[in-house]
């Protein structure tokens, strides 16, 4: 078998390991003679499947007692009008920093539901830097601060968690469970899986209990948190292969020293990569300001587009998947997700001295 680096933003790289075990698991699902994807949701089988993922997401992320774990369809895209037609139900305003492409696609939907207001916004900018605190303008009584906490497209994150006096709503789906929340600062967490944790097909929702009383949402069933929550996300048909490879990918997390080992790994892959790109004299160039370059989603420019469209060519040809910046913005981009192995952050770094060795 031969497996290539996969540098894609997502869905991308998962555990081989998990993948193996899911392979040797899917026909007959610990010997009950059908699969787990064929048999009811409501039986023993997925039943164990499916506590067991969501107490491991809590283990594994940190999460305190008075959060609950969702796991929802639709992925992070239906959490944009979700959180608001919630969290906005009992009126209130959600305000919003625009950090790249998905905190201003959050807003967009959310203002479908609610009252929203624009509290910083990056585009004149080029996306290239988070806010700071103190450039936020958050009004008091404001119902919540929605955050991007890494832009997937423009590879910018927060290294300083805002601190506004109002609780923070995060989308964490490219750096889920790659560094600790300080949840004490927020209200709701939530991503879609398909980058650091599991197969597409859901969204993970950490919703502080107390955050849903006395709500009543005018949406349908599907839409309300506090639905979910009382079906402990059995509301309907879960999306079982999703929740499935989830409790793998989290049970691999842990046997490799949890939150703090994913979080120094991202570290030494990322410095890795900017060290190389820091270290090509401006041959390669990183648009993020240091102080918020993400740690799972590095992008880099060429001296020309045609080069970069020859270094993308290349590098598939080499093994190294994935490597195309985001269509909206160009340029290149290596997605660097848990389960990315060290050995193909050094194959691509190896790769791009030879490449600028040849072009240059
Ligand atoms: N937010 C961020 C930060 C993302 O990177 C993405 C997907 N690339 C989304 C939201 C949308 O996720 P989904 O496809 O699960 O709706």
């Amino acid at each position: 078998m031969t497996r290539i680096h996969n540098f894609s933003a997502g869905p991308s790289t998962l555990p081989v390991e998990v993948l193996e075990e899911t392979r040797e698991e899917l026909v007959d699902y610990r010997g009950a003679g059908m699969s787990l994807v064929e048999m009811s949701h409501r039986g023993p089988h997925y039943d164990a499947v499916h506590s067991e993922a969501l107490a491991l997401a809590c283990e594994v992320f940190e999460v305190p007692e008075d959060f609950a774990p969702l796991a929802l369809q639709g992925g992070a895209t239906l959490q944009f009008s979700m959180l608001a037609a919630n969290l906005l139900a009992a009126g209130g305003v959600g305000a919003y920093a625009i950090t790249g492409t998905w905190a201003r696609k959050a807003v967009e939907d959310a203002a479908r539901h609610g009252e929203v207001m624009t509290v910083w916004d990056g585009s004149s900018d080029q996306y290239r830097r988070a806010p700071r605190t103190d450039e936020l303008a958050v009004e008091p009584g404001t119902r919540y601060l929605h955050i991007c906490t890494n832009e997937t497209i423009e590879g910018v994150r927060y290294t300083q968690w805002p601190d506004v006096g109002v609780p923070l709503v995060g989308d964490v789906s490219s750096e889920f469970m790659s560094r600790p929340v300080p949840w004490e600062l927020f209200d709701l967490v939530y991503g879609g899986v398909q980058k650091n944790l599991a197969a597409p097909g859901m969204a993970l929702v950490f919703v502080r209990r107390a955050a849903l009383e006395g709500l009543e949402p005018a949406v349908g069933s599907y839409l309300r948190y506090d639905v979910h929550l009382a079906a402990n996300s059995l509301h309907n048909t879960p999306p079982v292969f999703s929740v499935w490879v989830l409790g793998k990918v989290l049970r691999w997390m842990r046997d490799r020293g949890g939150l703090a080992a994913m979080e120094s790994a991202a570290a030494e892959r990322a410095g890795l990569l900017y060290g190389a790109i820091d270290g090509s004299d401006g041959w390669y160039r990183c648009p993020v300001e240091p102080s918020s370059r993400s740690l799972t989603n590095v992008v880099f420019r060429l001296p020309t587009p045609e080069l970069e469209d020859r270094f993308v060519a290349e590098a598939e040809r080499a093994g190294l998947s994935g490597l195309k910046g985001h269509r909206s913005v160009g340029g290149c981009r290596a997605s660097l997700y848990n389960a990315m192995p060290l050995d193909g952050v050094e194959a691509l770094v190896g790769f791009m001295e030879a490449f600028r060795e040849a072009n240059g």
